[in-house]
């Protein structure tokens, strides 16, 4: 496959520098990129274009729309290009790799999302060679989904989660093998890619409020539960429990905020604290009140997937019962049932 790469960028460290304030992203990033891929044996690289979002953002202020405006550059330029690498702060490079995944669903041809820890425009940055390898794998490799490379890891988009706030190798996939890794070779691992299927491509209105967390935690009052449960827009609700799925069931509090959500037709996923995990909904006594709640288990689910997967739901299916059984279905690749009980 030869062609050209459109290389979207929408802020984040690679491309910011430090000013007065603290580091910012600064526009004219293009100039830059070239001049230091001029010195990286250019002819090895696939041709690319280059664009950014009319606001180049810190991803720390990423909002639903900026989903929206990433996705229009793909879906706008996807049959001009080969492949796509869309340059992101690693803040909340996982919620986006995640929302794309389900807004381009069927997707046949690369998305590979990167950034870096260390400015581009710096001595020690990890830049070029995320910027390099994420080149190559959308120019000349056969994946058919998002993913985030970074660090010499090929991850699933939405199984991935910043896992380190200053190491290099920043990202993982806890609960799912990484897709390839590259050291001295580029080793892809092509079984476990999404297959190819139909496109089915869609840039929704997100409800921004839509989606709420909740992380459970020792002794939390009823004041703050029902804070966080029963909020005017709040139509799903992410429930972080501890383990396989275990909450303070003797919180009375808490139980009837929760309670009173279900009862006013909210959605309750439950997905667990531990970064690795699967929800076990009722293995432990205390958490058997959720099943009776209609509490949906997240299985395997990260909180990144969770919440985008919910707030692409809701932007996309009127029936509940529809949502509902598409939540706890395997859309691209984010969730597994359990093999075992
Ligand atoms: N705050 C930055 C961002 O997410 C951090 C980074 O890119 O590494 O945009």
């Amino acid at each position: 496959m030869s062609g050209k790469v459109l290389l979207i960028h929408t802020g984040g460290t690679i491309g910011m520098q430090k000013l007065a304030e603290g580091y910012q992203p600064i526009s004219g990033f293009q100039a830059l990129l070239r001049s230091r891929l001029d010195h990286s044996h250019h002819a090895q690289l696939p041709d690319f274009d280059y664009l950014e979002l009319d606001t180049l953002i810190d991803s720390a202020n990423l909002e639903p729309a900026h989903w929206n405006q990433i996705a229009e550059k793909v879906i706008g330029n996807y049959q001009d290009y080969v492949g796509f690498v869309i340059l992101h702060g690693t803040d909340t490079m996982s919620f986006s790799a995640s929302a794309l995944s389900f807004m381009l669903q069927g997707l046949g041809k690369p998305v590979i999302i990167t950034g870096s820890q260390i400015p581009l425009s710096e001595l020690r940055s990890d830049a070029l060679d995320n910027l390099i390898t994420a080149l190559l794998l959308a120019g000349f490799y056969p994946i058919n989904e998002v993913c985030i490379y970074f660090s010499g890891r090929l991850l699933r988009g939405n199984r991935s989660s910043k896992m380190k706030a200053t190491g290099l190798d920043a990202f993982d996939s806890p609960n799912f093998p990484w897709l390839g890794q590259v050291g001295l070779h580029v080793e892809l691992h092509e079984r476990l890619f999404l297959p190819k299927q139909t496109e089915q491509f869609s840039n929704p209105d997100f409800n921004e409020g839509a989606v709420a967390v909740l992380p459970i935690y020792p002794g939390m009052s009823a004041e703050m539960a029902g804070a966080i449960c029963n909020t005017a827009s709040t139509k799903a609700l992410i429930l972080q429990s501890y383990g396989v799925g275990n909450l303070p069931d003797k919180n009375s509090g808490l139980m009837t905020a929760l309670q009173a959500a279900a009862d006013n037709g909210t959605l309750i996923v439950n997905i667990s604290r531990c970064p690795q995990a699967h929800v076990f909904q009722g293995q432990y006594a205390c958490s058997q009140v959720l099943n009776d709640m209609g509490v949906i288990a997240g299985e395997d689910m990260t909180l990144e997937a969770t919440f985008c997967k919910l707030h692409y739901l809701i932007a996309t299916e009127n029936d509940t019962s529809v949502i509902k059984d598409k939540l706890a279905s395997n859309l691209v690749g984010e969730i597994d049932k359990a093999t075992y009980s």
